[in-house]
Order: structure tokens, then sequence, then C-alpha cells
């Protein structure tokens, strides 16, 4: 292929941007670039040259987004059929390798699986797409004869629901209303999913390998009474409900979720021994009555921040969220809390759970910590790939 094509349009690099593309990070902004061809069309593919002029990569060009390149490859190679055949033949393979036997994961974790403006999530026979880029876009036909030429069965949809859309000069339209509901396994349980309409791609598909952790710390720390604020659809209840003799307690704000929530229980035989309450967790916990405290604590909150700007008052949020839920723990209880926030790091993180404790005079030891499922993998070089980071912490006792 090498050497046989028309050389591809070039977008020069200025001077010293290209050091974090040298790395491996795969987006050229705007004031990265020194010059490109006046006539270059949204969503060509094209290649990228540092300031000496050395070969970077390939990608496509999109000029209404602020990422105006998406680098797709190191090579010198076409963007065609061969080449989204490689790419998902090896996302597949990492996902055959990592979580064996496990038909609903993230098939495609864009640039984590070097394809920067594609995510794909897979609910066994349904592939469902996300896509940030308008290069992208415009090679769906394609991607979709590739899936199908992986799995033949396979349903293809797409979402295009992402506000992030409109950042690359893509339409949007609303999730659908979720009719399309689907049964499927999910962790240990079986889980009804509406692809098109639940949040995400339906289910949080980064927590998968995380339900089973959280239950057999919840195992090995003898948690009976347990407590899951923002429990969605009920993934980390009704995984810790499935241990006998428990008593969960799950809550969320969404009326729609727990509706799911409490039909997951009932499909899965659990419904006894979990109970689905309607509030907002903040409310709830300056109410809750000190002298019912839990075994275990979840906190999986959904992100407080979008951007770096408002970190400060989303770790606000953070303290308070873990200050309230420290005071309904018993001496000895486990609390396992989430940050689903890319622009905040593990660490700011879990100084912001031990400031909370420290403020109501507690002390904790950390047992364990999680990140992202490894259907969802990190490129160390490009930090936007992880986000997902937990602790579980035990209250000491005084
Ligand atoms: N733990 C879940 C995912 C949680 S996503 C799982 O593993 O599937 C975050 C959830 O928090 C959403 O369902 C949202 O409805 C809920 N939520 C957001 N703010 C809330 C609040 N203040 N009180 C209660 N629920 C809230």
């Amino acid at each position: 292929m090498v050497g046989q094509q028309p050389p591809l349009p070039t977008v020069h690099l200025r001077r010293g941007a290209a050091e974090r593309i040298h790395a491996g990070h795969p987006w050229v902004y705007e004031g990265n670039i020194d010059r490109l061809p006046s006539d270059l069309r949204d969503g060509r593919e094209v290649q990228v040259r540092d300031a000496r002029r050395r070969f970077l990569g390939t990608g496509l060009y999109n000029s209404r987004s602020r990422i105006r390149v998406r680098l797709l490859s190191r090579l010198r190679e076409t963007i065609d059929r061969d080449f989204f055949t490689r790419r998902l033949r090896t996302a597949r393979i990492l996902r055959e390798r990592t979580m064996p036997g496990v038909s609903c994961h993230r098939l495609v974790h864009a640039e984590g699986d070097l394809l920067s403006g594609l995510v794909i999530d897979r609910y066994q026979d349904v592939l469902c797409l996300q896509i940030t880029s308008l290069g992208i876009e415009e090679r769906l036909p394609l991607i979709k004869e590739v899936l199908l030429d992986l799995q033949p069965n396979a349903r293809v949809v797409q979402r295009r629901d992402l506000a992030i859309r409109k950042a690359e000069g893509l339409p949007t339209d609303p999730p659908s209303d979720g009719e399309e509901e689907i049964l499927v396994p999910f962790g240990t349980l079986r889980f009804h999913v509406d692809p098109e309409g639940g949040h995400k791609t339906g289910l949080y598909l980064d927590q998968q390998e995380n339900y089973r952790r959280v239950t057999r710390l919840l195992e090995q720390w003898d948690a009976r009474r347990i407590l899951d604020a923002f429990t969605y659809q009920g993934a980390f209840a009704l995984h810790a409900a499935s241990l006998p003799g428990r008593r969960v307690v799950a809550i969320d704000q969404s009326r729609e979720a727990l509706d799911r929530a409490e039909r997951n229980a009932r499909t899965n035989g659990l419904d006894t021994g979990c109970s689905f309450l309607t509030a907002n967790v903040f409310d709830w916990f300056k109410a809750a009555p000190k002298d019912a405290p839990f075994d275990a604590i979840i906190l999986d909150p959904p992100s407080f921040t979008r951007t770096r700007a408002s970190v400060d008052d989303a770790l606000r949020g953070y303290k308070e969220i873990h200050l309230r839920a420290l005071r309904l723990l018993v001496p000895g209880g486990l609390l396992v809390s989430f940050c689903c926030s890319h622009h905040v790091d593990g660490s700011t993180f879990e100084r912001t759970i031990l400031e909370a404790a420290l403020d109501n005079r507690q002390h904790l030891r950390e047992v364990a910590r999680f990140g992202q499922s490894s259907d969802h993998p990190v490129l160390p070089a490009v930090p936007e790939t992880s986000y997902l980071k937990g602790f579980a912490h035990e209250l000491l006792c005084p």
C-alpha cells in the first residue's frame, strides 16, 4: 500500500507542537497547525508532519472542530475497510483477553482503541455506536459493513444525543423513548437495558468489573445493612442483594431509573432484599436517622464537573456527600466511593474523602482501589481515556 497512493494532503505543525503527538496523543488542535492546503475538505484523510517535516501519522480533518485532526494511524495508510477491520479485530481480541465470556462490553473505547471519535458498546447482538468525529461519521457505512462481517447477526444502532457532536458540526437527536428494551447478562445478574434510550448506552459498562469486586468486599466485611446511593438501575444494590441475608437500600432521584431497577430486582428474584427510594441523596442524607447506621455505603454519583474550571465546586460536592455518608456508617464499616470526572484525579479524590472524615473526627483505612473496567482501556499518553476512579475505605474504630 505504501508508496502506491497519491500523497495525502499535508497538515504541517508548528515548531514545538509535535511533542505531545509524538508521545502518542492523537489530537491536533487549531493552535498546533502552521499551514495546510486551503481547499482541504472536512472529513478528508490527511497526513500530519512536524516542523521538520517528519511524518507523524494519518488522520481525519475537520475545520469545524477545535480538534482539527484526529490521528487514527501512525502509518501512511488509507482509512478504508481494511483499516477498520484491523482496528475492530484488535479491539475484539483485547476484550476476549481481559473479559473472556462477557457478552456485554465496550467494544471500542475511542482513543483507547486508537479510534478517536468512535465508541461502540456491545449488548450481545446489539452494537450501539456513538460517534463524535465528522470523519468517522462519513465512514459509518464502511464501519457498519465491517461490524456485520465480524458479527453477522448483529443489529447496529447509532445514538446521536451526545452534546459534543455539535462541536464537531454533527447533528444531534434526543435519545429514543425506550421501546427497544432487551434483557442481557450484566455482572453476575441479568438486566433490562434500552441501548438507545438509557444513560450512556443503557448501562454503566465501565463499572461492570467493580460490581464483582465490591460484592466480594461486602462479603469479606460481612456487611449486612447496605446503602447504594445514586443506584441508577440498581446494579451495585442488586449485586449486593445477591449475597445471602442482606438488606439493601438503594436511592436515586430518577423515578424512571428506579422503575427499571425494581424490574431488574424482580427478574433476578432479589426484590425482597432491596428497597428503592426516590430521593435527592443530599436531602436524604440530611434527614436520615443517625441511630440506624449502615455496615457499608456505596456512593457512585454522576460527574460533578465537566470542566477544569468548576473542579473546586465539584470537590465541595464530593466532600459534602462523604461527610454525610460517613456519619451513617458503623465503625469498621465500608465506604465505597467513585468519581467519574476526568478532571478530578485519584489522589485529589481520595484527599477529599479523607478531609471529610477528618471534619467528622473519623479515620479511614484504604482497603481497595478501583478503575474503569478493562473494556475501557487507558492509554497513559492520552489522559482523556482515563476517568473512573474509586476507593473502598474502612471506618476505623475510634
Ligand atoms: N451506580 C450506577 C450508576 C450511577 S449514575 C450504576 O452502576 O449503574 C448516577 C445516578 O445518580 C443517575 O441515575 C442519576 O439519576 C442519579 N442522581 C444524580 N444526582 C442525584 C441526586 N442529587 N440524588 C439522587 N440521585 C441522583
